[in-house]
C-alpha cells in the first residue's frame, strides 16, 4: 500500500497532520465546449494556433507552460510533505476504461507525477468524490490498525486550479495546524477580493440591482478541515454543496479565511488556460528550455602610435597625423570587440586564435577576427544582441566617423544600428594615452543563449 511504502521518506512534521485530496473527476464540459469551438474556428480559418487536433479533451491535460496543467499541481502537492495524497479520478476510471485515450493520458501523468498517491474513482458530484476519498482514507486506516488521530485533517484541492503556489498551501496549512492543535471543528478557505462591480440579474438575464462588493470575497482551494468532520457532514447532507466551506457553514462550524492568490485561478474554458499561461510567463515559470539566457562580456585593447597618415578604428579608416603599430591592421576597436565575443563563446582570446607570430595575420583586416568570433559564438549557441565600444584617444576628433563605424559594425554582425554603440573620449592629457603614445578601446558585447531571436531584431 502506498502509505506503507518503505521507499517513501517520512513527510516533514509540518504537514504530517494533514492529507491531500486532489479532485480530478470533474467533467469540464465548458472547457470541452470551448476547445471544440477553437478547433472548429482554427479548422475553418486553416490556422495552426493552437494546433486544433492537439487540444486534449480533459482540461487537466491542457498544455500549460510546456507540460499538462495537472502536473504543476502534482509537483506542488508532492513537494509539500502531506501524510498521504489521494487523487479522485473521473467516474469509471478503472482497468476496463484504461484503453480510453484520455483516461490513459491522465493515468500516465498521475502514476509518474505522484507514484505513491492513492487513486479513488470519483462520484457524480464534487461532494460525492470527496466522500469517496475520505472513505478510502478511513478504509486504509482500518486496514493498518490506525485511528484518524495520526493525521486528522484533510486539504481539498480542486485540480482545475493547477498553479496554486506552495506559499498558499503553506498559508492554509499554518492556519489549519493552529485549529488542529486546538481540536476545533473548523474549516480554512483562501479568499480573494472581488475587483469588478457586481450585479444581480434576473433569470432572463436582465440586470436587477447592483450589489455592494466590499463584503464579498471569492473562495478558492485548497480548503482544509478535519476529515472526521467532513465525513460526518457529507454523510448527513442531502443538499448539493459547492465546497467544504459551504458544508461547514451550514453546520454552524467556524470558517477561517487566509489570503488567496491570482495564480489559483480556475480553468473553466480555454481562455483560462491562456490567462494562466500569461501568469506563468510573467513569473518566469516557463520551462528553463524555453527561457533565453543573456550574457555579457568585455574586451580591452591598446596599440602604440606609429608614423603614418591614418588609422583604422572599428573597420573605418580615419585620417590622422599618425598610424598605429600592429601585426594586423591594429584596429583597437575591432580587437576589443573580438575579445568580448570570444569570451561569450568561451573560445579564449584574440591572441590565442590570431597570434601576432602567425604570418597569415600580417596586415590582416580585423573584420576577419570579428566575423570568426561571431561564428564561434553561434557555434556555442549564442546570438549577439548588442555591441558597444568606447575609443580612448586624444586626436583626431572622430565626429561623423563614429556613425560610419556603427554602420560598419552593424554590417559585420548583422545587427540593427540601435544595437551598436560607438563612443569616443579623450584622456584629458593624463597617462600614456593622454600623452598620445597610443590609442585604446573598451568594448562590451551581449548575447542571447537558448532561444531563437525574433527576426525583427535584425536587418
Ligand atoms: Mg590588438
Amino acid at each position: 500500500m502506498p502509505y506503507n511504502n518503505p521507499s517513501r521518506t517520512e513527510p516533514p512534521p509540518f504537514l504530517s497532520f494533514c492529507n491531500a485530496v486532489l479532485l480530478c473527476a470533474g467533467e469540464g464540459s465548458r472547457y470541452l465546449h470551448s476547445a471544440r469551438h477553437a478547433t472548429e474556428t482554427a479548422t475553418a480559418q486553416k490556422t495552426d494556433t493552437p494546433p486544433p487536433n492537439k487540444l486534449p479533451p480533459n482540461k487537466l491535460l491542457a498544455p500549460l507552460g510546456g507540460k499538462p496543467a495537472l502536473q504543476h499541481l502534482c509537483e506542488s502537492v508532492q513537494n509539500a510533505g502531506f501524510a498521504r495524497i489521494l487523487l479522485v479520478l473521473p467516474q469509471h476510471f478503472n482497468e476496463e476504461r484504461r484503453e480510453h485515450r484520455e483516461h490513459n493520458a491522465l493515468g500516465t501523468l498521475v502514476s509518474t507525477s505522484l507514484p505513491d498517491a492513492i487513486l479513488v474513482e470519483g462520484g457524480a458530484r464534487r461532494q460525492d468524490s470527496l466522500l469517496k476519498a475520505l472513505e478510502a482514507l478511513e478504509a486504509q486506516d482500518k486496514k493498518n490498525d490506525l485511528t484518524q488521530d495520526h493525521n486528522p485533517w484533510v486539504m481539498v484541492f480542486d485540480a482545475a486550479r493547477p498553479l496554486v503556489s506552495s506559499e498558499m498551501i503553506a498559508r492554509v496549512a499554518q492556519r489549519a495546524k493552529t485549529l488542529c492543535e486546538r481540536s476545533l471543528e473548523a474549516c480554512v478557505v483562501p479568499l480573494v477580493s472581488v475587483v469588478d462591480s457586481v450585479k444581480r440579474v434576473s433569470k432572463q438575464g436582465r440586470v436587477c440591482a447592483s450589489v455592494a462588493r466590499e463584503d464579498l470575497r471569492l473562495a478558492q482551494t485548497p480548503q482544509a478541515a478535519p476529515r472526521a468532520l467532513l465525513l460526518r457532514l457529507l454523510r448527513d447532507t442531502s443538499a448539493t454543496v459547492s465546497d467544504e466551506t459551504q458544508l461547514c457553514l451550514a453546520a454552524g462550524c467556524l470558517v477561517e479565511a487566509v489570503e488567496g492568490e491570482a495564480a489559483a485561478h480556475k480553468i473553466t474554458t480555454l481562455a483560462d488556460v491562456a490567462l494562466l499561461e500569461g501568469l506563468l510567463e510573467g513569473s518566469s515559470g516557463r520551462p528553463a528550455s524555453a527561457m533565453p539566457e543573456y550574457r555579457s562580456a568585455t574586451g580591452f585593447d591598446l596599440h602604440k602610435i606609429a608614423e603614418g597618415a591614418s588609422l583604422r578604428l572599428c573597420g573605418v579608416d580615419v585620417a590622422a597625423p599618425f598610424s598605429l603599430q600592429g601585426h594586423s591592421d591594429a584596429d583597437v576597436g575591432l580587437h576589443a570587440l573580438t575579445d568580448a565575443l570570444l569570451s561569450l563563446a568561451g573560445a579564449g582570446d584574440i591572441g590565442d586564435l590570431f597570434p601576432p607570430t602567425d604570418e597569415q595575420w600580417r596586415d590582416a583586416d580585423s573584420a576577419l577576427f570579428l566575423s570568426r568570433a561571431t561564428e564561434l559564438l553561434a557555434e556555442a549557441g549564442g546570438q549577439v544582441v548588442s555591441l558597444d565600444v568606447t575609443l580612448l584617444l586624444e586626436t583626431p576628433h572622430l565626429g561623423q566617423a563614429k556613425l560610419a563605424m556603427r554602420t560598419r559594425l552593424a554590417e559585420l554582425t548583422g545587427l540593427t544600428m540601435e544595437r551598436v554603440g560607438v563612443k569616443a573620449t579623450t584622456l584629458e592629457g593624463v597617462g600614456a594615452l593622454g600623452r598620445k603614445e597610443g590609442v585604446g578601446a573598451f568594448a562590451t558585447a551581449s548575447a542571447r543563449f537558448g532561444a531563437s531571436m525574433p527576426l525583427n531584431n535584425f536587418r
